[in-house]
């Protein structure tokens, strides 16, 4: 039976290029989904007219009892998970001083809180089936921090730190924990910048340009075939942040 991969926040951006990705290479993909119902569905016709076949599931990741059913779902039908894929998130543009602490609760707990939980449930599967991959989706801010993306800046850092410090604990069950870092990659995520901040920032960038979701899925793509790294934060981000 081909890998069995768990996308969350596979609807849009990021997530949905993974999905296509991993569906036309033919892997086993289930692609979480909350509130973009639409979306999600129109991704699975799109890879139904190309002859392939993929779950669509909903699922707010940010409460545990969901993002249980959302692996008791993949079980139950495949009977293994090979791949998990931490990637739904939020991000908010707002000044520190301005910050609620419904903001930190919804922010962390999304961003952080889902990647704690998602990998809690599927680990024992893993450890089980001595193999195992998870990949989480950070951000440039995690690594450098971000003016007026505080609460976002702390989540991915979070993440980072998880990511380290469980790669250290399960490398000994033969199963990998990694994290990519992008920098900016043109989806819906940064459409509250304008045409004229888009530009400012590409003059930022080295290489010249924004990143496109590919750029972030063939990074996956490259930690799927890789066996020897683990606890790593990849940056991909066109030189924008070197550290
Ligand atoms: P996006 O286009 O806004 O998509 C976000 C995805 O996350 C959507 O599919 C959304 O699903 C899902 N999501 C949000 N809250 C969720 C929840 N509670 N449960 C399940 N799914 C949820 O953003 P993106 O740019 O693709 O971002 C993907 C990841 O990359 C995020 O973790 C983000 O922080 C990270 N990242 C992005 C950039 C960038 O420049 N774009 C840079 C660095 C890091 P629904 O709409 O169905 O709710």
């Amino acid at each position: 039976m081909s890998e069995v991969v768990i996308i969350t926040g596979a609807s849009r951006g990021i997530g949905r290029e993974i999905a296509k990705r991993l569906a036309i290479k033919g892997l086993t993909v289930v692609a979480n989904y909350n509130k973009s119902e639409k979306e999600a569905k129109e991704l699975r016709k799109e890879l139904e007219e190309k002859g392939f076949v993929i779950d669509i599931v909903k699922a707010d990741v940010s409460k545990r009892e969901e993002a249980k059913e959302l692996v008791k779902f993949t079980l139950d039908k495949y009977g293994k998970i090979d791949i998990l894929i931490n990637n739904a998130g939020i991000s908010e543009y707002k000044l520190f001083t301005d910050e609620t602490d419904e903001d930190w609760n919804k922010i962390i707990n999304t961003n952080l809180y889902s990647v704690f939980a998602m990998s809690q449930e599927v680990i024992p599967n893993m450890i089980h089936n001595k193999k195992g991959l998870i990949i989480n989706m950070s951000s440039a801010w995690g690594v450098v921090g971000g003016s007026l993306e505080v609460i976002y800046s702390v989540s991915k850092a979070g993440v980072d730190g998880l990511t380290k410090a469980l790669a250290k604990e399960l490398g000994p069950s033969n199963i990998r924990v990694n994290s990519i870092a992008p920098g900016m990659i043109y989806t819906k995520m940064n459409s509250k910048f304008t045409k004229e901040e888009l530009e400012e920032i590409k003059e930022e960038i080295p290489l010249g340009k924004i990143g496109d979701t590919t750029d972030v899925a063939k990074c996956v793509d490259w930690l799927i075939e890789d066996k020897y790294t683990t606890g790593q934060v990849i940056s991909i981000n066109g030189g924008w942040i070197i550290t």
